[in-house]
């Protein structure tokens, strides 16, 4: 049985990884301190021999038993409130941690998966944002602790597959979004799925002329295990190309969740992106992958699931796991 180890694996995306190494008959160990983790997206794995789990900080040195296939380092906080709560932390898991997890990597022979993402490109001048742009980032704005963590973990990969012959590959993962993304992180699908759900008004931050690309998440994973059993060592958009202003995305939120709430519009946060939207053709070429579920459908499933969450969820301003924090 091939083994894989999955850091951020009670998160949104890692956990989803979980799942679906779990399907591919895979044993797991799934790591994460749960900053913004939170165990109940993976408490349906504990019962499994195949499955273990360790508590544990991927900046400090990581030990794993055994041998080991695959690494996929999804461990990091994702969204701009995260960035503004946590930013050493942030910077520090992108940095350290990744150069921890490709010395693991080059110690058991096993091939890495990094999740970069559509942050390197920053606020792109150059639309759609084909794998070859080089970005255009504010290295000491408030993102700036994402996108530079972000491009230096492109960095370190590279070097470590060019110097050491470390198997690596690099998925730039765009928007993405479904089940078990927190509640209250402040991003845009959740703020509005949880403001119609308590009856509150959406919040559109800027003119809402900005645009993003929404992918769904079973879609984004099969994206990212396609590049990982790829050959390819090079930087990989996963993304769905379908772009949407953020205005006409709170018109379709209200329609799909049949509510009458109002917009009103919130000044801009510093440095938010105008554009994204992901070129894929590499994806297609390579991985023969493109995202099979629309926005329609996708968002209806991530509905249902905001509507499952208790009262007690829907009305925390904050996700519990920021209490834990400072530990770390
Ligand atoms: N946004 C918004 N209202 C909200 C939250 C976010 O208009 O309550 C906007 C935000 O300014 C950005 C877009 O939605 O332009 C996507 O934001 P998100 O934080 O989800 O992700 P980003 O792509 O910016 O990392």
């Amino acid at each position: 049985m091939k083994r894989v180890l999955i850091t951020g694996a009670a998160g949104f995306l890692g956990s989803h990884l979980c799942d679906k190494f779990i399907e591919k008959d895979f044993e797991v160990i799934a790591m994460d301190n749960l900053i913004t983790g939170d165990l109940k997206n993976i408490e349906h794995l504990f019962r499994l021999p195949k499955f273990s789990f360790y508590h544990h900080d991927v900046t400090k040195f990581v030990h794993v038993p055994g041998k080991l296939d695959y690494i996929l380092h999804f461990a990091s906080p994702a969204s701009p409130i995260d960035y503004l709560k946590i930013p050493i932390q942030t910077l520090k898991v992108g940095a350290l941690g990744t150069h921890n997890l490709l010395g693991l990597a080059k110690e058991k022979k096993a091939r890495i998966l990094i999740a970069s993402t559509s942050e390197v490109y920053g606020d792109p001048l150059v639309h759609p944002q084909p794998e070859e742009y080089y970005g255009n980032v504010n290295t000491i704005g408030p993102r700036g602790v994402d996108d530079e963590a972000k491009r230096f973990q492109e960095s370190i990969t590279m070097a470590y597959h060019r110097f050491h012959g470390v198997e690596t590959r690099i998925a730039r993962i765009f928007n993405t979004y479904g089940p078990r993304m927190r509640l209250n992180d402040g991003r845009v699908i959740p703020a509005f799925m949880g403001q119609a759900l308590r009856g509150e008004d959406l919040t559109v931050f800027g003119d809402g002329m900005q645009t993003r690309s929404f992918c769904y998440v079973d879609d984004e994973i099969e994206g990212i295990y396609r590049l990982l059993m790829s050959d390819y060592s090079l930087p990989v958009n996963i993304g769905n190309p379908e772009e949407i202003t953020i205005l006409d995305f709170a018109k379709e939120i209200i329609k799909l969740t049949n509510t009458n709430q109002k917009i009103v519009f919130k000044p801009l946060p510093k440095d938010d992106p105008l554009q994204r939207q992901p070129d894929i053709s590499k994806a297609k070429e390579i991985l023969g992958w493109q995202p099979q579920t629309g926005r329609g459908e996708g968002m209806k499933i991530t509905f249902n699931y905001f509507k499952s969450l208790s009262k007690e969820d829907l009305y925390k301003s904050e996700h519990k796991s920021f209490s834990n924090y400072n530990k770390y």
